[in-house]
């Protein structure tokens, strides 16, 4: 058996052994649903035959998505989380490369590498905003654009006037929206005039479903229906659309802590402004290289690398959590000033 020497230039899924406290690495939810809730999925789940296979092309969950969007279902891609629909978007259209602009989530190279597709970067400039023009120039080549909004790490929303140049090639572009709901800030409404446009979005942050895993996407019909040509057949299991569906109905209480999480993120943001650039995400970047600091004191947050060595990247957890992290930070950031 010879494993290829193209498998073995990934590197291999790292997981942090240890007994820390407070986990503020994954920008997941800090909420588990309520009882209540958890017993109405079960309860949904009753009803389910488990030795059936799930619907083929999802069409429950796409027609619920639909419905909360007020779009067709025809218009609805949904993935076993956001990360498989990256997976097949870096493949079904035309061009030569796949065009990416860091320092941004990692998983756009990580597709385009393990499918065999040359990737172009068009770095952030200044404040980490998206070059419009100079993306426009790459895209003419490429096979798909993805940007990030609000992006993973930096925490910003693109501007229109950017993404409008980009979208004006007519070359696919994914907006990756995963955290778009803390921040109320959309480009959904381009899609009518855009068939070139593909919003991605997940149930994954402040839907706080992480672990079901569930993502969609919202897009042409030709989109769609590309994709589900080429999709794994049974990827969504019946457990898992159970679990979103019924958490669409529960939008009041998404909303009730994404107020929750920006009022918190916040609050960090405001203690630490020196060191932090402004979010709209759940998470917040901070020029500070308190990694191995936090890890000592039970808390664990990102530690950033590349573009942005010496950074990390904080989730907003809960109340008592974030409490703690500003206080180590507070130590950290002291004896820092004594060097
Ligand atoms: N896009 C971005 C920018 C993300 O940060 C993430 C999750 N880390 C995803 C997409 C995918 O999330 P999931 O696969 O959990 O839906």
């Amino acid at each position: 058996m010879r494993i290829k020497e193209f498998v073995k230039t990934f590197r291999p899924y790292k997981v942090l052994e240890g007994n820390y406290r407070i986990w503020l690495d994954k920008n997941e939810n800090p909420f588990d649903l309520p009882l209540e809730i958890k017993e109405e999925i079960f309860k949904e789940l009753k009803k389910v035959p488990f030795n059936r296979y799930p619907h083929i092309t999802s069409m429950p969950l796409r027609e619920a998505i639909a419905e909360f969007y007020g779009v067709s279902p025809k218009n609805v891609a949904v993935g076993n989380g956001g990360d498989e629909l990256l997976n097949y978007l870096t493949r079904i259209f035309d061009g030569n490369y796949v065009v990416t602009t860091p320092p941004t989530f990692a998983m756009y190279n990580f597709y385009a590498r393990l499918n065999g597709i040359p990737v172009v970067e068009v770095p952030l400039k200044r404040g980490f905003i998206i070059d419009g023009e100079k993306i426009a120039e790459k895209a003419q080549k490429a096979c798909v654009v993805f940007i990030a909004s609000p992006n993973n790490p930096t925490g910003n929303v693109q501007p229109r006037e950017e993404i409008l140049k980009v979208l004006d090639t007519g070359v696919p572009v994914v907006i990756d929206e995963a955290y778009a709901e803390f921040s109320e800030k959309s480009y959904i409404d381009l899609l009518d005039e855009y068939e070139n446009l593909i919003i991605l979005r997940t149930f994954s942050k402040a839907f706080g479903l992480a672990g079901i895993r569930a993502g969609y996407l919202l897009a042409s019909e030709s989109v769609v229906d590309a994709l589900y040509r080429i999709k794994s057949p049974f990827s969504l299991n019946v457990l898992t659309m159970t679990a979103a569906r019924v958490m669409l109905n529960h939008y009041d209480l998404v909303k009730q802590n994404i107020n929750y999480i920006v009022k918190e993120r916040e609050r960090i943001y405001q203690e630490f402004k020196e060191y932090t650039y402004p979010s709209e995400a759940n998470f917040l970047l901070m020029k500070l290289d308190a990694y191995e600091f936090l890890l000592e004191r039970g808390i664990v947050v990102r530690k950033l690398d590349g573009l942005l060595k010496g950074h990390i990247r904080v989730t907003v957890g809960k109340k008592e959590e974030n409490d703690e992290l500003i206080k180590a930070l507070k130590e950290f950031v002291e004896n820092v000033g004594d060097i």
